[in-house]
């Protein structure tokens, strides 16, 4: 297993921000979700600095999704970051947590009428706006609201990347977007001349998640900047802002090669330089949205080890108190993970086991066929990375409690998010 940000090993012992794991489990119980503080503020320091926020007065919008408690959005806002948002909800803990609206992002390809009300009277930075309903139905809302709003258009570049895959079709089949090949992004800006409250000041697009090439992304500067160029030459509209969405990929196992932050950021800042100097135009503000890259490594799960079931030639089963309902992308898209058991970690690797979850369905499986140091029930078992899209898409299936959420630093524990009560299971039941 490899040790993220502050991990390391006293006796054997795992130690995550200067805090035993095993301290961790005896007051917080399992299963855990724990943050590693430095390791997510390392990364946004990264970020800011490798993508020259303060220098080309670029930004990096945290995508919420990812993991988004009230905790993350005062982070987010200490460390000068720009923050995304694709639901009312979403919105809302960024709101109730004090977060500077001018700040945000709103995406989403079905915002609804109360979700476009609710951004246009917080005041959000900008609107990614994805469709031709969504703009009437905002210039309306700004119309009553007596606002202007400042907007992108998300495109659809014909480039869908995701990890070791990358395909350039020019394809118009997703739900996200207007399309490039249809002309629908032409149509929408046509439509922009009967419309007083929305202004167009920039282009967004996202290609994929996880993907571990700069290729797509550069591709994606080229074609963002064109149209940049385009639109000021057919329509002169001046569009200040290229919004090139998140999607860098991670470290979840030892198959995962990621390139570092800097790595990335600055092959897209040396490639939009060199398309606009190509193209004779200025380079616009650049945003990139990382999700996954700041949040996923800095996060980890700690599990109670229940039934060991050992089928003679066939399987080991390791049964853990937690899984699908906390982790699901195992189940989802057969997501790859990594562990072991916190107090004995230079014990050698000797046995293959699989790591089940407790729900009541087969697919239930965290990791399959892994290999671990010898076990016993009563063992806490730690699994790696599961910050980004694990406690936001927990559920509770079978009526299972969501976890509690803590975060470490520097030998200190903080509460972020308290275990659910069977009450709060049953709390919406009338
Ligand atoms: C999901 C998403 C992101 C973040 O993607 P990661 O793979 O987590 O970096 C950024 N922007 C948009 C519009 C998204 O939908």
């Amino acid at each position: 297993m490899k040790l993220h940000g502050s991990m390391e090993i006293n006796n054997d012992e795992l130690y995550i921000g200067g805090v035993s794991c095993l301290k961790m489990v005896e007051e917080y119980k399992t299963p855990l979700y724990v943050f590693d503080e430095e390791l997510i503020r390392k990364n946004c320091r990264d970020y800011r600095k490798y993508f020259k926020v303060d220098e080309n007065k670029n930004r990096v919008a945290y995508a919420g999704k990812a993991f988004l408690p009230g905790y993350m959005c005062r982070l987010i806002k200490e460390e000068n970051m720009c923050l995304d948002v694709v639901s009312g909800g979403e919105l809302y803990t960024a709101y109730k947590s004090g977060f500077p609206m001018e700040n945000i992002f709103f995406h989403g390809n079905n915002k609804t009428k109360e979700e476009v009300e609710m951004g246009v009277k917080y005041g959000v930075g900008k609107f990614v706006v994805d469709n031709f309903y969504e703009l009437e139905l905002l210039e309306d809302v700004c119309e009553k609201e007596d606002k202007i709003q400042e907007i992108y258009f998300r495109i659809t570049p014909g480039i869908e990347a995701h990890t070791h895959e990358y395909i350039k079709t020019g394809q118009i089949d997703s739900k996200f977007g207007f399309a490039l090949v249809n002309g629908d992004l032409y149509n929408a800006i046509e439509k922009l001349k009967n419309y007083s409250r929305v202004k167009l000041v920039g282009l967004h697009a996202h290609i994929g998640s996880q993907i571990f090439d700069e290729e797509p992304f550069l591709d994606e500067v080229d074609i963002m900047m064109k149209l940049v160029k385009e639109i000021k030459e057919k329509y002169n509209i001046e569009l200040t802002d290229v919004d090139l969405g998140g999607g860098v990929g991670v470290y979840y196992t030892d198959e995962d090669k990621p390139k570092t932050i800097k790595e990335f950021c600055s092959a897209i800042i040396d490639r939009a330089e060199k398309t606009c100097s190509n193209l004779g135009i200025e380079v616009p503000k650049l945003i990139i949205e990382p999700g996954r890259s700041i949040i996923a490594n800095a996060g980890s799960t700690l599990y109670t080890i229940g039934s060991i079931k050992d089928i003679k030639d066939v399987r080991v089963y390791v049964s853990v108190d937690g899984g699908m309902t906390d982790n699901i992308r195992p189940s989802l898209y057969h997501a790859g993970y990594e562990c072991s058991i916190v107090n004995k970690m230079n014990k050698n690797v000797e046995n293959e086991v699989t790591i089940a979850g407790k729900c009541c369905e087969s697919g239930d499986i965290l990791i399959n066929n892994v290999s671990i140091s010898e076990i016993e029930s009563g063992d806490t078992l730690i699994t790696t990375s599961t910050g980004a899209y694990g406690y936001s898409m927990a559920s509770n299936y079978n009526k299972i409690q969501k976890p509690a959420v803590i975060a470490v630093k520097d030998g200190e524990i903080t509460p972020v998010c308290r275990r659910q009560t069977y009450e709060d299971v049953i709390s919406l039941e009338l």
